[in-house]
């Protein structure tokens, strides 16, 4: 192959995982990252079995599972009650992996020692990205002042507020608050804890076991946007604190200063194409989605192992390899986006008694290897062959 080259914008997990994949199959990778350190922003995160088959596609499956731990899962109500539990065996039975709890960092930084480290820019900010027949170029700001690549193909893998997709839809609408605020931290935690989400009224309050006496915890609650407490944690022990245990043991436990709060925004109007020219989106940028099915970094994780096998070509016949990148792509992640915000408004958002009484006999009732069918729709995905 040429000299393929590719630039990808940002070092989040797709970002990295694109990298990876396209460096994978022979392309000279250049990631701009606009943060000064490379390091995901977050606490931990659950990866279910489609995540974890992309990652042993790039590779990496062995030492993420090694980094994390099993987190088969389950919901519970807000006094501790089983509604729905996952048979971690039936799981593996399924989906031949149960689902794993890891921590971003040990995502983020698996990724990144994969790939060649003269690939990473950091401190590099993409202001502007411009798309010809042939080539595309990518102007950004680094310590040396404004520079310009030319590649072959750029990646557009920066996020929730993506500039690059700013720039080639400029018309496309911006994303949106979805109704909730999110609060998330990974602490340590020495006793056991089941991996679960517990639902009250219009709350949700979820725990994932990391492994090491370390435990991810995340609360959210539907609320205006833009709002802050002059102290998180009295904040959510407030709203948490007569939940089941661990819960309260959980926040007891999280010192002041690790809770993340974020506003839950996402893409609600989606993209009519995910490729511009010589341009991919990728990951949130592409299908920024609400975290209600856990899917979010998996779906980047798709994304770029199906970028890096339609791209396994070089340069050649790239505008067909795209438009294949489109195909498979967009209407697996818009669908499991969109499946995220109903998940989220029957489950976390729901406040009516009488709906939250109907929803909670429903899923009382429903047998366990059912629940995993419907979790299997989104989970059993399985990387393009070859
Ligand atoms: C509360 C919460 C819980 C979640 N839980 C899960 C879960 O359990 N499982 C799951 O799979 N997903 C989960 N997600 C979703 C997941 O975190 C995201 O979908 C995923 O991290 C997106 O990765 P990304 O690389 O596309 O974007 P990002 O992680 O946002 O990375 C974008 C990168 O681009 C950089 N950047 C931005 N602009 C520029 C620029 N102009 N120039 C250069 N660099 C730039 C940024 O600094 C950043 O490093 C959750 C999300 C939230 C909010």
């Amino acid at each position: 192959m040429a000299d393929a080259h590719a630039v990808v914008v940002g070092a989040g997990i797709g970002g990295l995982s694109a990298a990876l994949a396209l460096h994978r199959h022979g392309w000279r990778v250049t990631v701009l990252e606009r943060a000064a350190e490379p390091r995901e922003v977050g606490a931990g995160l659950t990866l279910m079995a489609n995540a974890l088959r992309g990652l042993d596609a790039l590779g990496l499956g062995p030492a993420v599972r090694r980094g994390g731990t099993e987190a088969p899962g389950g919901i519970r109500d807000r006094h501790g009650r089983w509604l729905s539990r996952v048979d971690g065996a039936e799981m593996i039975r399924q989906l031949g992996t149960t689902a794993l709890g890891v921590h971003r960092t040990t995502l983020h930084r698996t990724l990144r020692e994969a790939l060649p480290a003269s690939a990473l820019r950091t401190s590099a900010e993409v202001e502007h990205v411009e798309s010809g027949p042939d080539r595309a170029e990518v102007r950004f700001r680094g310590p040396a002042g404004s520079q310009t690549l030319t590649a072959d193909l750029v990646v557009g893998a920066d996020g929730l507020r993506s500039q690059v997709r700013a720039q080639l839809w400029p018309r496309h609408p911006a994303p949106e608050y979805a109704g909730s605020t999110a609060w998330r931290a990974a602490i340590a935690f020495p006793e056991p804890v089941p991996a679960a989400i517990s639902w009250g009224p219009g709350a949700e309050f979820g725990m994932v076991p990391l492994g090491d006496g370390q435990v991810y915890w995340y609360g959210a609650v539907n609320a205006s946007p833009g709002g802050h407490a002059p102290d998180e944690l009295a904040a959510l022990r407030e709203r948490f604190g007569d939940w089941h245990a661990p819960i309260p043991a959980l926040l007891a436990a999280t010192p002041s200063g690790v809770v993340l709060r974020n506003d839950i925004h996402h893409l609600a109007v989606p993209l009519p194409s995910y490729v511009r020219g010589r341009v991919a989106l990728l990951g949130d940028a592409a299908h920024a989605m609400t975290p209600n099915l856990g899917q979010g970094a998996g779906q980047a994780i798709e994304d770029a192992v199906v970028l890096g096998a339609v791209c396994a070509g070089g340069a050649d016949g790239l505008p067909a390899a795209l438009a294949a990148y489109d195909e498979q792509r967009r209407p697996r992640s818009q669908a499991i986006a969109r499946a995220a915000l109903r998940a989220g408004r029957y489950g976390q958002q729901l406040r009516n008694p009488l709906a939250i009484a109907v929803r909670d006999s429903a899923l009382r009732l429903t047998p366990g290897r059912a629940a995993l069918r419907g979790m299997a729709r989104y989970a059993d995905w399985s990387p393009p062959a070859g």
